[in-house]
């Protein structure tokens, strides 16, 4: 078994290299454009290990079996799809790559992708003996090291390089699945913090409200990052550049009043009856807390945020109390 993840991660770092080799190759010129373009630097291109896979849907395979390794040793990889008709075939192909590491530096698994708006945009290795996607995250093996009071925790691969390349070397993604318990006590290993940054669009709202008791949960506090008007990270620090994202960063906000302010859009705040809904909401929210000191803080605050629909810290505490 312990032979078995040793082949595994040894096919991974070999296709990891393969994938490099041909971005750097004439041929892997429009998967280096495709970077370039997107405003990666070569030194960044290097650092994470990017890569190509080119429009030959078997020159990997034929690579790995080139090194010797057999057909049920490559299955496992994921690297290979299998079908009765083709047999076995690389599964990525005419997509720039990105090598997934473990916080020791081993190449886990891939994400590749399109260079363009094809579809599925990305595509990702599946679990296999050494890739559990709920027990790593994408960048954590840099940010680890990078002594920063907090970790960010983002979407995506292009929104973990671009801050990385931007300076902000603390960020890490949970890639294309939602945040688990397994990596909130991953996170738990090397910050007491987290920044939320995921995308500014309603998925990223919801994402953003499940992680918080999660991370909470593992006891790690977080806070919430508005990037709006833009659509994640990577677009942020794109148009604005890296001042005005470590502005957005220094304004994160505390994650129960997010959830409060998240709760508000759902009533009808122009009306009384909207307004009773809402501060009903913001007392269930607070019976959640158990810290009485924290709760009255919060019912303060609350109260100072939304005074002007005339609610008192009173009011509120009655509230509370009357769910409690
Ligand atoms: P880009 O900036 O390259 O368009 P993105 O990271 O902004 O990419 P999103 O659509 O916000 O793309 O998705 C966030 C993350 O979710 C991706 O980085 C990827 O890991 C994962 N993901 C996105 N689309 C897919 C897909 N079709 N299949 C699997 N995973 C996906
Ligand atoms: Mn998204
Ligand atoms: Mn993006
Ligand atoms: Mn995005």
């Amino acid at each position: 078994k312990a032979k078995q993840r040793e082949t595994l991660l040894e096919i991974n770092r070999q296709a990891a290299q393969y994938f490099y080799y041909q971005l750097r190759r004439e041929s892997g010129q429009i998967g280096y454009r495709y970077l370039t373009d997107r405003g990666l630097s070569d030194e960044t291109i290097r650092k994470f290990g990017l890569g190509y896979s080119d429009k030959f849907s078997d020159d990997l395979y034929k690579f790995l079996k080139g090194k010797g390794y057999g057909d049920d040793q490559l299955r496992d990889s994921g690297l290979f799809n299998v079908d009765e008709r083709h047999g076995m075939y690389d599964k990525f192909w005419n997509r720039v790559i990105f090598p997934i590491m473990d916080v020791n530096n081993r190449v886990i698994g891939f994400g590749g992708r399109v260079m363009g708006d094809g579809k599925p945009k990305y595509l990702n290795s599946p679990e296999t003996k050494i890739f559990d996607k709920s027990r790593n995250l994408y960048g954590l093996n840099v940010a680890r090291t990078s002594r920063k009071p907090y970790l960010i925790l983002c979407e995506g691969y292009m929104d973990v390089i671009s801050m990385h390349q931007s300076g902000f070397t603390n960020a890490v993604a949970s890639l294309g699945t939602s945040l688990t318990s397994g990596h909130a006590s991953l996170l738990k290993r090397y910050t007491q913090e987290v920044l939320l940054l995921y995308d500014s669009d309603e998925a990223g709202v919801k994402a953003a409200l499940r992680a918080i008791p999660i991370l909470r949960e593992a006891g790690i506090n977080s806070r919430v990052v508005d990037l709006k008007p833009h659509k994640d990270p990577d677009e942020f620090i794109k148009t604005e550049g890296a001042e005005a994202f470590q502005q957005r960063l220094d304004q994160a906000r505390d994650s129960f009043m997010f959830r409060v302010s998240v709760s508000e859009k759902e009533f009808p705040m122009e009306e009384p009856q909207g307004q009773n809904r809402f501060f009903e909401r913001c007392a269930r929210l607070l019976l959640e807390l158990s810290d009485e000191l924290e709760r009255n803080l919060y019912i303060e605050a609350i109260v100072r945020q939304y005074h002007r629909y005339g609610i008192s810290v009173e009011d509120l505490r009655k509230r509370v109390n009357t769910l409690a």
